[in-house]
């Protein structure tokens, strides 16, 4: 079996923590007896500093060629207010992928880790056995805002971006949610602001409406805002939580919580529903690119490793080879070979380097 990923570093920690996912991937990959067909590009701030675009052409086309995307993480301060004319999309390299592969359905995991417990701010056997995805709807609503701008209204500066969302967009990742609730524990929240917002009523219509092919699943609506409060409160009690754009990117950094670190969280973006085998998606640790930690070394490497598990589980049809990475990682955090976001004194390298060598072992 041949597989070819597009490996974009992208800006700050990207490319070390690229650099970890890739080792990662040659060690799955002799171990699985496949061939890895690896390509590295720019994306980003990389490539508007080379290319003055966010994401060439030629990217998009090997992104289209390939089984997956692995990418480090994208952005810093002095590329996150350049505009360039256009939608959404022309603003962000991640977010011009995301539009034309149109990636949809974010996979994105939180759980408890016991050794990491006292990193936490949870007491004790609170946030353990917390084991949460997060579903993020990636290609949607208030950040895809077809309408969107600077303008003075009545003599003042007003900015806006219209949030929208049509009933395709929410019915397909809301089948999405609904098919991983089932190869999980069968539970799900749709969280929404139907109270105060007409994009999330029909948010909330459809997936009731979809909710009807899935009676196995025990299903339920909750405000967003008390989903947040709930998630930190109880966070045993949750599966699978399905959100906007929005909503998903802020209850992911807030369930890495749970984890004792942001850096921990692997995502996936996928491109179909996985329920009926292998889809394409690209892969990335939920963080951003830590301009504060880059290029010293440092940066946690487990988001990214994990992102890859999720990889070779979705893209290559190999789910043995996640669960496999995921015991390796907690092993080394049994053993405390922990980067100093994790109060250690390991860096990137010999962590990732302690995780392999637990899954080669
Ligand atoms: P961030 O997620 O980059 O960092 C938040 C905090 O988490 C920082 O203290 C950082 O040091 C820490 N952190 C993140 N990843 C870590 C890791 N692997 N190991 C140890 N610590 C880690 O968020 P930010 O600082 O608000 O944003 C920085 C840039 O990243 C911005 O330009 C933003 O647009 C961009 N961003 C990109 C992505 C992405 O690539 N998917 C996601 C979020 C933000
Ligand atoms: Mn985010």
């Amino acid at each position: 079996m041949e597989k070819r990923i597009l490996a974009l570093g992208g800006d700050g920690i990207g490319p070390e923590i690229l650099g970890y996912g890739l080792r990662t991937a040659e060690v799955l990959a002799r171990q699985a007896g496949i061939k890895l067909i690896i390509e590295q590009d720019l994306l980003h701030g990389a490539s508007w500093d080379a290319l003055g675009t966010f994401c060439s052409d030629e990217v998009l086309q090997k992104a289209r060629q390939s089984d997956a995307v692995l990418v480090g993480a994208v952005g810093g301060p002095q590329w996150d207010n350049i505009r360039v004319p256009g939608g959404a999309e022309k603003q962000d390299g991640l977010m011009y992928l995301r539009h034309h592969l149109q990636t949809y359905l974010g996979l994105r995991p939180a759980r408890g880790w016991k050794p990491l417990m006292r990193q936490t701010p949870f007491r004790s056997g609170l946030a353990d056995t917390a084991d949460v995805l997060i579903l993020r709807e990636m290609c949607g609503g208030a950040m895809f805002a077809h309408e969107r701008g600077q303008r003075i209204r009545n003599g003042v500066r007003q900015g806006y971006d219209l949030t929208a969302y049509d009933e395709d967009e929410v019915s397909r990742f809301a089948r999405g949610g609904f098919e991983l609730a089932r190869e999980r524990r069968g539970r799900l929240v749709s969280c929404d602001k139907s109270n105060v917002m007409e994009s999330y009523k029909l948010w909330r219509t459809v997936v009731t409406e979809v909710a009807q092919d899935y009676p196995d699943v025990a299903f339920e609506h909750m405000f967003a805002d008390n989903c947040a409060y709930q998630l930190m409160q109880r966070p045993g009690d949750f599966d699978v939580v399905l959100c906007c754009n929005q909503m998903g990117d802020v209850l992911s950094d807030l369930t890495a919580v749970y984890a004792g670190s942001l850096g921990m969280l692997p995502s996936a973006s996928l491109s179909a529903n996985p329920a009926s085998g292998p889809v394409f998606g690209m892969y990335e640790s939920t963080a951003g690119s830590a301009p504060d930690i880059a290029r010293r070394g440092i940066a946690n490497p487990v988001g990214t490793i994990l992102s890859v598990g999720m990889m070779f589980k979705y893209s290559f049809g190999l789910p043995e080879f996640a669960s496999l990475l995921e015991n390796a990682v907690e092993e080394t955090l049994y053993d405390g070979i922990l980067t100093p976001d994790l109060v250690g004194e390991a860096n990137g390298s010999e962590m990732t380097d302690a995780i392999l060598a637990r899954v080669t072992g």
